[in-house]
C-alpha cells in the first residue's frame, strides 16, 4: 500500500455519520493467480525465487472521507478512477482489502454480517435507472418491496399510504397516477425518482448517489440534483454524490473530492476547488468542461487517457500525463499539502523544499505552479 494520500475534514452542517478511513479495494486477477502459482512452483523446482503475488487491479488506494449530517460530498473522476468502487465499499457491497469504514464513530465489520441492519442507514442509489428497477413489477411493488422486507409497514391501507409518501417526497405527483406504472411507462427523470423513493423507504440516513443524473437527459439532470439538495435540507441526508462532470459537484455539493487512478489527489470546500483548482488534474477537468463564455477551446496539455491499474505509474501516478512532471513525480507518491484552508493537494508542486536534482522536469517539460483557470465551472444542465 502506498503512503496515505489525504483525508478531507467533515462540513460544519452536523455530526459525522459515516466515516471512511483508508479504504483500499486490489482485485486480484484470477487467471493471473493461476499463472504466477505456476511460475512460482516452476521457479521453487529451479531453485529459483518466483513472483510473489498474483497480480491485481489497484482500484482504491488508501481513501479517506467523512460524510456528515445535511452534507454533501462530492467525489469527481473520470471513468476507472474508482469512484463506484468506492460507494460500493461504503454501501458494504464490496468488502475493502484494507481501511475501516465507520457508522456513528463505530467500526462496521467488513464481512457481510448485520448487512440489513446498515442499510437501513446506508442506501446506494446506482446510476441506471433502467436496469435498477425490474421490468416486470410496477412502481407499487418497487416501493412496497422495501417496506415489508424491513417491517416498516403492513399490507393494507398503510402500505399503501406510505408509497404515496414516498412518491410525494420524490415530487410524482399525483401519486395514485404512478402507482400501477411499470418502468417503461416512465421517462428516465420519472425511473430515476422512483430509484431514489425506493432508497428513501427505509429512512436511510446515507445516501450514495453512483452517477445519478449521467444516464439523463440534460433537460432532466437539474431536477434530480435540485431533489437530492432538497432531499439534504429537509430530511438532514448526508449525500455522497459521485459523478464525472465537476460543474454539476460544484453546484450541488459542499465539498469535493477529486480522484485520479484509485487515489484522492485534490479535496477541499466546492468552491475553492473549482474556483482554486491547485492540482494539474483538477485544471485538466475543468478545463475540459464546456463552458459558453471560454472563446477560445481549451489547451489540454497532457491530455493522454487513465494509466492501467494493474501495475500504476510509480510516484505520482497522473506524472505520464502531466505537463508539469518533475523527477521526483516519477519516484515518490506527494504528500497530501494544504493550499487553503481545508482545501488539500496531492502534488510535488506545493511542497517546499525540494532539491534541484528533484526539480527537474521530465521530457523538457518545465516545472512551476499551473495557473487556475480564471473562471467559475459553468451550469450542470450544460454537461452533455
Ligand atoms: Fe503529479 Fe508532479 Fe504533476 Fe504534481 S507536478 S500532478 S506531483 S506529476
Amino acid at each position: 500500500m502506498t503512503e496515505p494520500v489525504l483525508t478531507t475534514s467533515p462540513p460544519e452542517t452536523g455530526p459525522v455519520l459515516l466515516e471512511a478511513r483508508g479504504l483500499t479495494k486490489h482485485f486480484v486477477l484470477h487467471r493471473a493467480r493461476r499463472a504466477a502459482r505456476a511460475a512460482r512452483r516452476t521457479a521453487t523446482v529451479k531453485g529459483q525465487s518466483g513472483p510473489t503475488g498474483p497480480p491485481a487491479v489497484h482500484a482504491v488506494e488508501d481513501v479517506s472521507l467523512a460524510l456528515s449530517r445535511s452534507g454533501i460530498t462530492a467525489v469527481v473522476g473520470e471513468s476507472g478512477s474508482g469512484k463506484s468502487t468506492l460507494a460500493r465499499m461504503l454501501a458494504r457491497l464490496i468488502i475493502p482489502t484494507a481501511g475501516q469504514l465507520l457508522l456513528d464513530g463505530k467500526e462496521v465489520p467488513a464481512s457481510n454480517r448485520d448487512r440489513r441492519e446498515y442499510a437501513r442507514d446506508v442506501q446506494l442509489v446506482l446510476q441506471d435507472p433502467f436496469s435498477s428497477l425490474n421490468p416486470i413489477h410496477d412502481v407499487r411493488y418497487h416501493l412496497a418491496r422495501p417496506l415489508l422486507v424491513h417491517g416498516l409497514a403492513k399490507r393494507g391501507a398503510g402500505l399503501d399510504e406510505a408509497i404515496k409518501g414516498l412518491l410525494e417526497r420524490v415530487s410524482l405527483t399525483p401519486a395514485d397516477q404512478f402507482l400501477g406504472k411499470y418502468p417503461h411507462e416512465l421517462s428516465g427523470g420519472q425511473r430515476q425518482r422512483v430509484a431514489i423513493a425506493r432508497s428513501l423507504a427505509v429512512t436511510p440516513r446515507v445516501l450514495l448517489a453512483d452517477e445519478p443524473v449521467s444516464m439523463l437527459d440534460v433537460s432532466i439532470r437539474l431536477g434530480i440534483l435540485n431533489l437530492l439538495g432538497d432531499l439534504r435540507e429537509r430530511d438532514g441526508l448526508a449525500i455522497l454524490y459521485i459523478t464525472h462532470d465537476i460543474a454539476s459537484a460544484r453546484y450541488l455539493a459542499d465539498e469535493i473530492i477529486v480522484m485520479y487512478a484509485g487515489q484522492v489527489v485534490e479535496s477541499g470546500p466546492a468552491q475553492s476547488v473549482t474556483d482554486e483548482p491547485s492540482h494539474p488534474y483538477t485544471q485538466l477537468l475543468l478545463s475540459a468542461a464546456p463552458d459558453p463564455d471560454r472563446a477560445e477551446p481549451p489547451s489540454l496539455q497532457g491530455r493522454g487517457s487513465p494509466p492501467s491499474l494493474v501495475s500504476p505509474p510509480s510516484g505520482c501516478r497522473f506524472h505520464p500525463r502531466c505537463p508539469h512532471a518533475m523527477a521526483v513525480c516519477a519516484q515518490r507518491t506527494p504528500p497530501g499539502t494544504q493550499v487553503a484552508s481545508g482545501h488539500l493537494s496531492a502534488c510535488w508542486l506545493h511542497v517546499k523544499g525540494l532539491d534541484t536534482e528533484q526539480a527537474l522536469p521530465i521530457a523538457g517539460r518545465p516545472p512551476g505552479r499551473p495557473s487556475a483557470p480564471s473562471r467559475s465551472a459553468p451550469d450542470p444542465g450544460e454537461e452533455t
